[in-house]
């Protein structure tokens, strides 16, 4: 728990020396699912252009907060806020106390702020590399055509796929198919990418492929939130590791919390894992 004390005065201290506000704030966050509570208070801040690794054990709520951040669910207490923007709802009421869920348009135009990509990639397999990248921004974005395939093309050269425009998944290893769920996501021009877990399902020689990419848009700037067993790349790319167990954060800090953890649980999780 002190490590998750500094975290916020070192937060502080970053805003004031950066003037930067976090990219994401997660506040008192709450989610239950029936009578399962699954996330129990969690707060949070994510700087811009900072990439944060949640660790965590299987049925922890690290999918849940992804799916929260990005809306995918909604949050039974707490604030997120994303880009300075309350997400889900508008502040009413003369003390701005009462909150009112936003339209889907307004909902929708807040997700489209935000990248996502799961364990499965989720391609469609009818879809050449390429379709599958151009889908989103011509279907969803109305980017005109031409365009969409011209940006497609460099999202897939981003993600060292530019020999395989016109593979279809199933032509494609697990590797390259994650590479191009990458780069349909940085197709929509997200100002934050979500990561559930991205090389989980992968064989283990496929994983250093896509953890170069992740690491790559991480180095072009991108913030980032990272859910992985992944030790060594959190250590070597998060600025920001987060341990969750049991629905809270046990503990957070810089990435040398994974060498010298406080918490028996951290401990005992590190051990299962390395
Ligand atoms: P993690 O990603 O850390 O493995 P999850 O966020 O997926 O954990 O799940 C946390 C808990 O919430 C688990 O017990 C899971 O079964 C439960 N859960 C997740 N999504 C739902 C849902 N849509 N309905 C009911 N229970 C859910
Ligand atoms: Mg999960």
């Amino acid at each position: 728990m002190s490590g998750q004390m500094n975290m916020s005065a070192d937060t502080n201290a970053e805003k004031e020396a950066t003037g930067q506000e976090p990219a994401i704030i997660i506040r008192g966050v709450h989610k239950a699912f029936g009578d399962l509570h699954v996330l129990k208070g969690i707060d949070l801040e994510v700087m811009p252009g900072t990439v944060t690794a949640i660790l965590g054990p299987s049925g922890s709520g690290k999918s849940t907060l992804l799916r929260l951040i990005n809306q995918l669910e909604d949050r039974t207490a707490g604030e997120i806020i994303v880009g300075g923007e309350l997400t889900g709802y508008k502040r009413i009421g003369p003390d701005g106390q009462g909150l009112q869920r936003l339209d889907d348009k307004a909902i929708a135009r807040q997700r489209a702020r935000i990248g996502m990509v799961f364990q499965r990639f989720n391609l469609f397999p009818h879809m050449t590399a390429l379709g599958n990248v151009m889908e989103a921004p011509v279907h969803v974005g109305h980017v005109p055509k031409a365009q969409a395939k011209e940006e497609a093309i460099k999202q897939l050269e981003r993600v060292g796929l530019g020999d395989r425009l016109d593979y279809y998944p199933s032509q494609l290893s697990g590797g390259q198919q994650q590479r191009v769920a990458i780069a349909r996501a940085l197709a929509m021009h997200p100002e934050i990418m979500l990561f559930d877990e991205p090389t989980s399902a992968l064989d283990p020689e496929l994983v250093g492929e896509v953890l170069a990419v992740i690491k790559q848009v991480a180095a072009e700037g991108m913030t980032m939130v990272v859910v992985t067993h992944e030790i060594g790349f959190a250590r070597e790319v998060a600025g920001q590791v987060v341990f969750m167990d049991g629905g809270v954060v046990v503990e957070s800090g810089g990435p040398d919390i994974i060498d010298h953890p406080e918490s028996r649980r951290f401990q005992e999780f590190l051990r299962t894992v390395l």
